[in-house]
């Protein structure tokens, strides 16, 4: 079955594009992690480690189903062609996942990409012959505009292949920092893992959920949001935004939905001594 997360009238659904192994070893992804952290976030989320240390990740894709309708929060790894191919479990398996969800990917009204990385836009358009379409035909897809103006040095390829084809196909939304998309779901900027980096707010019935992006990449960086990840853009920005959202939506008592950690939905919790976060359930730190 679909992992899914109700909240109020709205349905957060995990979709799982796949999983694999990270290209480099932890010590190098975490720099900064003490062995101390390392095991809290093992002890947290055993499945994001292997047998010989490396860390075990998945890929994966959100959709946020209320009765104004259908919105899918990144695009996974994509299909065997796709820009990930070089590092990633390519192919994805997120068309079977959505038609395992009931969604036809002509019913998807936005798409949001939270940012410009390779694991996240897999899907977004594909290739049809010697053109490259809309995979989601009739969605718009939002994109902060700093992001979109950051394509050249986050990754040239992705201009020709992604951004130029959705302008093209009149399907590209650059926004402006805070941007609603439906009445119960907005985006914010979470800049820092990449310069225009994005999250989504997903708010009724009095709870909230929060689908992060990268603002945490593994569960280190939720129980110790000061942890740096090697590849943020900026790191003091990315921690910034990664303490303000787990702040909000610890405040809230939400829980928060994540690409990259094992389980697809964790709270954000009450907070433990040290600052860090506890678990659903209890921890020991
Ligand atoms: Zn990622």
């Amino acid at each position: 079955m679909t992992p899914s997360l109700q909240i109020g009238s709205a349905t957060v659904i995990a979709l799982t594009d796949g999983e694999g192994p990270f290209f480099a070893e932890r010590s190098e992804a975490f720099p900064n992690a003490t062995a101390e952290q390392w095991d809290a976030a093992d002890r947290f989320d055993p499945g994001s480690v292997t047998g010989d240390g490396r860390w075990w990740l998945q890929f994966r894709a959100f959709a946020i189903r209320d009765d104004t309708g259908i919105t899918v929060v990144d695009a996974g790894i994509g299909p065997a062609d796709g820009p990930a191919a070089s590092w990633a479990p390519v192919p994805g398996r997120l068309p079977a996942e959505l038609a395992a969800a009931g969604i036809d990917p002509a019913d998807v009204d936005t798409v949001v990409l939270t940012h410009l990385h390779t694991d996240h836009v897999g899907w977004a358009v594909v290739a049809d012959g010697p053109e490259r379409r809309p995979f989601f035909a009739n969605a718009r897809y939002v994109l902060q505009r700093r992001e979109v103006d950051a394509v050249e040095e986050l990754n040239p390829q992705l201009r020709e292949i992604l951004i130029e084809p959705l302008r093209e196909a009149g399907r590209l939304a650059a926004v402006d920092g805070e941007h609603a998309l439906t009445r119960r779901s907005r985006v914010v900027p979470t800049p820092g893992h990449t310069p225009g980096h994005q999250s989504v707010l997903v708010e009724s019935g009095g709870g909230l959920v929060a689908v992060t992006g990268d603002v945490l990449v593994h569960a280190v960086q939720l129980l110790h949001p000061e942890v740096a990840y090697e590849l943020e853009s900026d790191r003091r920005t990315a921690r910034e935004s990664r303490e303000a959202l787990l702040r909000r939506v610890a405040e809230a008592g939400g829980s928060i939905a994540t690409p990259h950690l094992t389980e697809p939905f964790a709270a954000a919790g009450r907070r433990g001594p040290g600052g860090s976060a506890v678990p659903p359930g209890g921890g020991s730190s």
